[in-house]
């Protein structure tokens, strides 16, 4: 790969002229004096003395160029609701949003929760914090009371913008009580809360002198101007707080200049999304996939993006492929699990739709396992791109990079370091892994633009929680396994805290995952370690069939059982066999899609399940006791 090779090589050997190059990509008010100060590791500030404003990148500058190209398409296929937002129209709707929040008392480094589900005014409430200076936090809407009084707590918001209600499968989802429940519970409640009534709940409770209507502040607002505050590049744009799926969440604070470069570079260079191009990014405003590729990124590259209310699955499973006919779209960015979600479904309702204008698709969040990578692609026929990242990183560090180079795909890896990453293989002493030798992905310092630039308020625990793997190196860890073969492609093989210990052999539950998927009437699966007095630990499964007929008797199961631990035998060797196999309809999952092994394993073991806040189904865990209970 001479191409990508030299570009990337070039990003780590000669940083200064790399970034200086990307940052072309950006408007700065003022130029950077430095482009990065390491004087501090691990504490990296890029751009130095820069002064920018991601709102002007996203919004104003397009609407000076192209004021009439849409910039957003609001499309609800649970209120039936779509509306198109040009460049100039998104500018006059973020300055009324900004003009109210100002007249509400929030000023630059203020922090605005945002509490809100998938509408066009969440994206209005996060691009007025970015044009103000104010410091966003979104989270997801619907969590629970006591996920977001945490969150409120830690972040102690000024101002929360929320909605009554939000919509989901056809059913309301009522926010306020939810909103009222949190604030009760927390120590630093809001001044004020900006409420969006959608019409969904009609009598929702008002708290006098507290809640705000935002039509009414907005009409007051119409023909605001709102001029945007320059940033230094290292003040910051938003705090986001981590999925949550290890433990306690950790509130991931992002910088200005950084963050716009590294977006504006990864638009061009890995999602190859040009300006008047069209994005459709499945994932919620309240992920890190929404605020990078959602709402910042695809706006930065000057292209229409598609914020899409409702599921994959509703009015029917051809709705994607719909969107994708319906505004062309030339990019799409979706997860491993929505994809596993349609593989479930008859493949004509993909076949059914024009899916020309489609370059490529993006999957991210969780291992993209090899028969699902495969089977979409094919469905396709078009490059499916798997790529790892963070919600600390920002953005892509392990992605083929097809703006660069069109490297072939492999199916069940997400290829290569991405440029300004100098990510490596770790053994747990502290030396390099060979080629195809297991150890913890990890990056030497500095981190590049867009990731993250400390824990908010606990630089302490920035140091502690992400650079204390090894004394020497000092090195950022992302907890994951994985491994690099010959040709440089990367594998992840699970999180540090997922590892199977059989007989002192490390398992990654990924491969065993990866190995039971193998077989053709899985659907999905998770594999956990529980502990077991001759072994250590064992691998259980929990699978996920796609015909239910082929697990409804007992011996159905037995067998089916057999044919799976056989199936392991052959790709991983015995060691790797699940002792058990469960069946069950249902995963317990965190509202971002990502697989509760930690429950799961505690459930297996007879133990609690531990804070589950965060789960998106609780009748998933109901499967698990009875499977487990036989
Ligand atoms: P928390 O850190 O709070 O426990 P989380 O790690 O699930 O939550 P995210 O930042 O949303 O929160 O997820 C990042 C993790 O998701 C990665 O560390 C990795 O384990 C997994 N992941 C993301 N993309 C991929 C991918 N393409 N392949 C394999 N794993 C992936
Ligand atoms: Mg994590």
């Amino acid at each position: 790969m001479p191409r990508y090779q030299d570009f990337y090589r070039q990003s780590i050997d000669q940083p200064d002229a790399f970034w200086r190059e990307q940052a072309r990509l950006v408007d700065w008010e003022h130029p950077f004096d430095r482009v990065c100060d390491f004087s501090r590791p691990p504490f990296a500030k890029w751009f130095v003395g820069g002064r920018t404003n991601l709102c002007h990148n996203a919004v104003d500058r397009h609407a000076a160029t192209r004021p009439d190209a849409p910039a957003l398409v609001y499309l609800s296929t649970e209120t039936d609701q779509e509306k198109t937002y040009s460049y100039a129209e998104l500018k006059v709707e973020v300055m009324r949003m900004a003009a109210s929040m100002k007249s509400l008392g929030v000023g630059k480094g203020d922090r605005v929760l945002i509490y809100m589900p998938m509408i066009a005014e969440a994206a209005f409430a996060m691009l007025a914090c970015a044009r103000i200076g104010a410091i966003h936090s979104v989270v997801f809407g619907g969590f629970a009371a006591g996920s977001l009084a945490t969150r409120i707590d830690d972040a102690k918001p000024k101002l929360i913008v929320s909605a009554e209600a939000g919509m989901r499968n056809g059913k309301e989802v009522p926010y306020k009580h939810l909103l009222d429940d949190a604030i009760d519970q927390s120590q630093f409640p809001p001044e004020k809360v900006l409420m969006v009534d959608r019409g969904l709940h009609p009598n929702w409770q008002r708290v006098e002198g507290r809640d705000m209507d935002y039509a009414s502040l907005r009409a007051r607002h119409l023909d605001a101007q709102v001029p945007c505050e320059w940033l230094e590049s290292s003040e910051p744009s938003y705090i986001l707080y981590t999925s949550g799926t290890t433990g306690k969440p950790k509130g991931v604070q992002r910088d200005t200049g950084g963050y716009t470069v590294a977006l504006a570079a990864s638009m061009k260079h890995i999602y190859c999304g040009n300006a008047g191009e069209t994005m459709f990014t499945t994932s919620d405003i309240g992920w890190v996939v929404g605020h990078s590729y959602i709402v910042y990124g695809p706006l930065i590259a000057g292209m229409t993006t598609i914020m899409y209310e409702g599921t994959p699955l509703r009015p029917d499973a051809g709705i994607w492929w719909q969107i994708v006919e319906r505004f062309k779209v030339n990019v799409m960015f979706s997860s491993p699990t929505a994809v596993r979600v349609l593989k479930k479904q008859d493949p004509a309702y993909l076949h059914q739709y024009d899916l020309s204008s489609l370059k490529h698709l993006f999957l991210a969040g969780e291992p993209l396992d090899q028969p699902t990578h495969q089977w979409i692609m094919g469905e396709l026929n078009k490059p499916v791109i798997d790529n790892y990242w963070q919600t600390e990183t920002g953005w892509p560090m392990l992605s083929t990079v097809r703006g660069v180079e069109d490297t072939p795909i492999r199916f069940g890896t997400p290829a290569f370091p991405v440029f300004g990453y100098n990510l490596k293989i770790f053994r747990e002493d502290g030396s390099e892994c060979d080629a195809n030798e297991k150890g913890i992905v990890a990056v030497v310092p500095p981190l590049p633009p867009g990731c993250l630039s400390t824990v908010w308020g606990d630089d302490d625990r920035f140091v502690k929680t992400y650079f204390s793997l090894f004394k020497e190196p000092q090195v950022y860890s992302s907890f994951d396994w994985g491994i690099r073969d010959e040709q440089g492609y990367h594998f992840i093989l699970g999180r540090t805290d997922d590892v199977i210990n059989v007989a002192g052999h490390r398992l990654g539950t990924r491969e065993i995952e990866e190995a039971v998927q193998g077989h053709p009437a899985i659907a999905e699966v998770a594999v956990v370690g529980v502990q077991d007095a001759v072994k250590g630990q064992m691998p259980v499964a929990f699978a996920v069939v796609k015909d239910a007929s082929r697990v409804a008797s007992a011996e159905n199961r037995t067998a089916l059982e057999k044919e799976v631990m056989k199936a392991v035998d052959e790709s991983l060797g015995a060691i790797a066999r699940p002792s058990r196999v469960y069946f069950v309809n249902l995963l317990p999952k965190t509202r971002s899609g990502k697989l509760l092994r930690r429950s799961l394993q505690a459930l297996a073991e007879g133990r609690d399940p531990g804070d589950l806040t965060t789960i998106e189904d609780q009748s998933a865990l109901e499967q698990i006791r009875s499977a487990l209970a036989g």
